[in-house]
């Protein structure tokens, strides 16, 4: 035999050395749930470590992070009130409005993104208005950019709409430069899948819709082509960077998205995948630190320059010590 890879694999210095991958704590966007209070910090049961916080409790965990290397927080908010607009994303004194401005304050270097839809607003729990019993895409436009604006307003660094209807990126665009915010950057959920793995979410956001579910606007999961599409349409409607939601059973789209898109690409590893592998783990079924470590290198792998994830104090710590 000539031919040996296992020659590349005998010790732990030269398999460092011809690593392909690496993970950093500057990969990480943490995701960050808000809701009105104080010293509020109420664990989600279905995500085990993870909590909705009121603000000031949130800028403690905003530096926690932030000294842990982690750059950037990705904030959802929980308003006071629903109603069938979402009025309360779009207020100035809004909750996500609140902790922008106080995160920014504390740790100005930080980059503060902020999630922009309708759901975790309006009463029926839809990402978009409700004309005739349907999701209404250009009445929803307008709504959407009123948030991006306020959140804009607050002192977003990023806005990142999530709500997939069709056009948002543009309006939202037009709207923060009208306003003044030609410097706030679009994350776009380009690619989001109308997926089973945002169950435990919707109980962190308390966001789940009350009629129907969101198959009108999210993705089918079958489909890769159209992930292209809607990818390439984010670009051209002047996004920053783009995602592809979930993460973990998409990683052929990441590597496609990646392969075709010049702009740099997050992807979410969503609530569903943080949650198997806290719930296998308490079982004593798998290793949970190592999954954790692997999923989160293989969906760099894949392709993806930026990882949403719940697990990003938790492996930022662990990143540090090896
Ligand atoms: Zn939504």
């Amino acid at each position: 035999m000539i031919i040996r890879p296992r020659r590349l694999r005998q010790s732990k210095t030269l398999r460092e050395m011809v690593r392909e991958t690496s993970l950093s704590a500057r990969d990480f966007i943490y995701p960050l749930f808000v809701k009105h209070g104080r010293k509020l910090k109420d664990p989600i049961a279905s995500m085990p470590g993870q909590y909705q916080f009121s603000v000031d409790t949130l800028v403690e965990e905003a530096v926690e992070a932030w000294d842990l290397g982690i750059p950037a927080v990705i904030l959802f908010g929980l308003p006071d009130r629903k109603d069938a607009v979402g009025s309360r994303s779009y207020a100035d004194d809004g909750i996500v409005q609140q902790a922008v401005s106080a995160v920014k304050a504390r740790v100005v270097d930080m980059v503060v993104m902020t999630d922009v839809c309708l759901c975790e607003y309006t009463d029926h729990g839809h990402c978009g208005v409700i004309k005739e019993g349907k999701v209404d895409n250009d009445s929803t436009l307008e709504l959407l950019a009123r948030q991006a604006v306020s959140h804009a307003r607050a002192g977003a660094d990023f806005v990142a709409p999530s709500d997939m209807m069709d056009g948002r990126v543009a309006a939202i665009r037009m709207a923060l430069d009208l306003a003044g915010f030609q410097d706030t950057g679009i994350l776009a959920y380009a690619v989001k899948y109308a997926s089973g793995f945002y169950g435990p979410f919707r109980d962190a956001a308390d966001s789940a819709p009350q009629f129907g579910d969101r198959s009108s606007y999210q993705m089918d999961p079958a489909n890769a082509l159209e992930a292209l599409k809607e990818a390439m349409l984010d670009m051209e409607e002047g996004a920053d960077m783009i995602m592809v939601k979930p993460a973990l059973a998409y990683l052929d789209i990441i590597r496609r998205v990646r392969e075709e898109c010049l702009l740099p690409l997050a992807a979410y590893s969503v609530s569903g995948e943080y949650a198997m592998v806290k719930a296998a783990q308490e079982k004593r079924w798998i290793e949970g630190e190592r999954i954790m470590m692997e999923i989160l290198l293989c969906i760099k792998r894949a392709g993806a320059d930026l990882i949403l994830t719940y697990f990003a104090k938790e492996a930022a710590r662990l990143l540090s010590k090896n």
